[in-house]
């Protein structure tokens, strides 16, 4: 069925024939991704986990869990979705700083490997529903290592100023603490310093915090049987053909050189965007082509609804157009969506072959806080998906 690629691709009879706007996957290259992250793991002390939250379509996440994965969550509802996909619960962590007594309950229930504890309110609430349920739960901490934004700017969660995980200074209370709770079992530590990093540097910063921590925590006698680096590893949103994969080989090199761990000691990575982001393109109808005084707009049949990263956090995606050609001779369009917000646009002064009413319209690199950040503003229907090539 998908036999006619286009140039960037597509499978052109599937994209044909389904209503847009909607969510299409090439499966082919999610499996790539995941080979390649099995291949560079392999054979160390590494687990990588899957972040839900960049996109939970059922069928993505079961492709995900058969090839091995274990999942990052942050809601109960996550944990529900990533059970039915048939990951496994002890490869499971729930982070979130806000965590709900019923999901801490369901995280016990189906025997979750970790509750990845970000302040000590929180250790509290889960050592007691731990003992009201019998049980005893796994937890890392969440360590805020305070990587100076000022001089990574892409840096965004683990700095002194937010609300996530627990400074340095404290930590030492902190494990202490944990130690004496008779239902919670501290497996380790965790950092997530921030998204869409495509530097190694501040990884670089990252394995120096976490190799000084590991010889303060083995002067203390107190061993770590996880290490959790988080995620963050960015994408190529401005050229997805020329870099389909992420660089794999640097990121995981990036902790093999530097991160000294212990024996016995197992490495976890928590990445998203990167397993999924390419992967996933949001395909729409131009519904006109309107002019003004000093600009031409292409107004597309997808919003900011199916795809709000732009209006959220002015990113910016790759947008092509599957109809016209380039020797139709170009121009320059604001790509905007239909929604009634004025943040409701996609690109800005975008070189474009002349487009016409009625043409396809790809926005690349959408695999990712595309999908699952989509809402029904303006009561718009959730944009469907559709899965090109696979097993
Ligand atoms: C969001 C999140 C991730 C994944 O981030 P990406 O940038 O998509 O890799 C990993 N860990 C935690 C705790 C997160 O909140």
């Amino acid at each position: 069925m998908n036999n006619a690629l286009d140039k960037h691709g597509f499978a052109m009879d599937l994209v044909e024939q389904t209503a847009t706007p909607f969510y299409y996957y090439d499966l082919d290259l999610l499996h790539a991704t995941l080979d390649e992250i099995n291949r560079q793991i392999e054979g160390h002390p590494f687990k990588v986990h899957y972040a839900v939250k960049a996109n939970g379509n059922p069928r993505i996440l079961k492709e995900i869990a058969e090839s091995g994965l274990g999942t990052d969550l942050v809601s109960g509802g996550e944990i529900k979705a990533a059970i039915a996909a048939g990951f496994d619960p002890r490869e499971m962590t729930f982070s979130g700083v806000g965590k709900t007594d019923w999901e801490i309950r369901l995280g016990i229930e189906n025997g979750i490997g970790c509750f990845n504890v970000e302040s000590i309110p929180e250790l509290e609430v889960i050592n007691q529903l731990a003992g009201e349920m019998g049980k005893k739960a796994g937890i890392t901490f969440r360590v805020n290592p305070d990587i100076d934004a000022h001089t990574h700017k892409y840096i965004t969660t683990g700095t002194a100023d937010n609300k996530f995980g627990i400074s340095i200074e404290a930590l030492d209370q902190v494990i202490r603490h944990a130690l004496t709770l008779p239902h919670v079992n501290l497996r380790g530590l965790h950092f997530h310093i921030g998204s869409q990093i495509t530097e190694m540097q501040p990884y670089v910063m990252l394995c120096e915090t976490v190799n000084r921590l590991l010889d303060r925590y083995d002067a203390q006698g107190i061993h770590f049987e996880i290490i959790n680096v988080g995620g963050g590893l960015g994408i190529d949103y401005m050229d997805p053909d020329a870099h389909p994969l992420p660089d794999l080989e640097e990121y995981f090199g990036t902790f093999k050189r530097l991160l000294k761990l212990r024996p016995n000691q197992l490495l976890h990575f928590e990445l998203g965007r990167a397993i999924v982001g390419e992967c996933g393109s949001l395909i729409s109808h131009v519904v006109f082509v309107k002019e003004t005084r000093n600009k031409k707009f292409i107004i597309l049949d997808a919003g900011m609804t199916d795809l709000i990263r732009p209006a959220l956090y002015e990113a910016r995606h790759k947008v092509q157009n599957l109809t016209a050609a380039d020797s139709d001779g170009q121009e320059t369009y604001d790509v905007v969506g239909p929604v009634c917000e004025s943040s409701d646009v996609f690109a800005h002064d975008c070189l474009l072959p002349v487009t016409r009413r009625g043409d396809l319209i790809a926005i690349r690199s959408a695999g990712a806080y595309g999908e699952s950040m989509s809402s029904c503003y303006n009561m718009r229907s959730l944009p469907s998906s559709v899965f090109a090539g696979g097993k």
